[in-house]
């Protein structure tokens, strides 16, 4: 199977980093892709895969930077032909979400303009998405090739949406990926035994320090000690973290506009240096960080 990154970014807009998702290909040639931030498409064009062809997507939470490039990415196939209904599994207000897209929804003047023509009239079902929401852990998906298990994590106020990981087995292997959390109980039942682990590091322990301190935002993630930690108590076979919070950016814009968030001025690529070397204090595998379009092959 291979594993593209196609997003590795967190909420804000990154020069570097498009947002989270990724595209796992199966042997077989099936695409299942997990989260759509912004980018994905574009980024799928680059790792040479169609849209057209990516019809199964699995949402782990409802936070922009994990769907908003969903509209895009369904027009996109729409355009380039693909046959049939994409399917669409996310949590508790994925069809809300879904629903509001199209025809009838934001993007209701696109619809019929562009389906004004024959050749977009012979795949509007494109346009049609099956949704299917999932409202807690469990199989959320199975057919021939491949299990996906979601499991519930800590992330957003469960009053306010419920967040969940995913546990991919397909080809005999086990690929777990967190989506966005903060260290909690399910996330060792989530990575146990790993042969992948692709987890959210969003920032560096003197980030997190940091937001801590200053009090902004929310700590709703996951620290390089915590997650080597994670890592090693699951028993993982390798780790590659993702999710990188704009810690290690150079970027003037960031620098200047993002200081309410981050500390603007520890920004810089030093910081995936500490960050590795964090994990690696408490985990012995192997350890990557990822980058967009990084290529993983188990
Ligand atoms: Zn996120
Ligand atoms: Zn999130």
């Amino acid at each position: 199977m291979k594993i593209v990154m196609l997003g590795t970014g967190a909420a804000l807009p990154d020069p570097d980093r498009c947002q989270t998702s990724i595209l796992v290909t199966l042997d077989s040639g099936e695409h299942y892709l997990l989260d759509c931030g912004h980018g994905a498409t574009r980024q799928m064009m680059r790792a040479n895969v169609s849209p057209a062809d990516v019809k199964r997507i699995f949402l782990t939470h409802l936070h922009h930077d994990h769907i908003a490039e969903l509209p895009f990415l369904l027009i996109s196939a729409w355009m380039l032909n693909t046959v049939g209904a994409p399917l669409v599994v996310g949590p508790a207000g994925t069809s809300r979400f879904v629903g509001h897209l199209f025809e009838g929804g934001a993007f209701d003047v696109d619809f019929r303009a562009r389906s004004h023509y024959r050749a977009r009239q012979e795949n509007t079902e494109a346009m049609r998405p099956d949704v299917r929401e999932y409202t807690s852990g469990g199989i959320i998906h199975e057919d021939e090739d491949v299990r996906i298990t979601a499991v519930e994590v800590d992330h957003i106020e469960p009053d306010i949406a419920r967040c969940y990981g995913f546990r991919i087995e397909a080809e005999g292997k086990v690929v777990a990926f967190s989506g966005d959390s903060k260290p909690c109980p399910n996330l060792a039942v989530l990575a146990r035994d790993a042969d992948l682990l692709i987890h959210e590091c969003t920032f560096s322990e003197e980030f997190m320090e940091h937001r801590r301190r200053s009090g902004v935002g929310t700590v709703a993630h996951t620290s390089p000690l915590e997650l080597g930690s994670l890592a090693a108590s699951a028993n993982v076979k390798q780790l590659i973290a993702t999710h990188i919070g704009h810690v290690d950016s150079l970027s003037p814009v960031l620098k200047r506009a993002a200081g309410k968030h981050l500390p603007v001025e520890q920004m810089g690529p030093h910081q995936l240096d500490a960050m590795v070397r964090d994990i690696r204090s408490r985990y012995a595998g192997p350890v990557r960080i990822a980058h967009d379009l990084m290529r993983i092959d188990i």
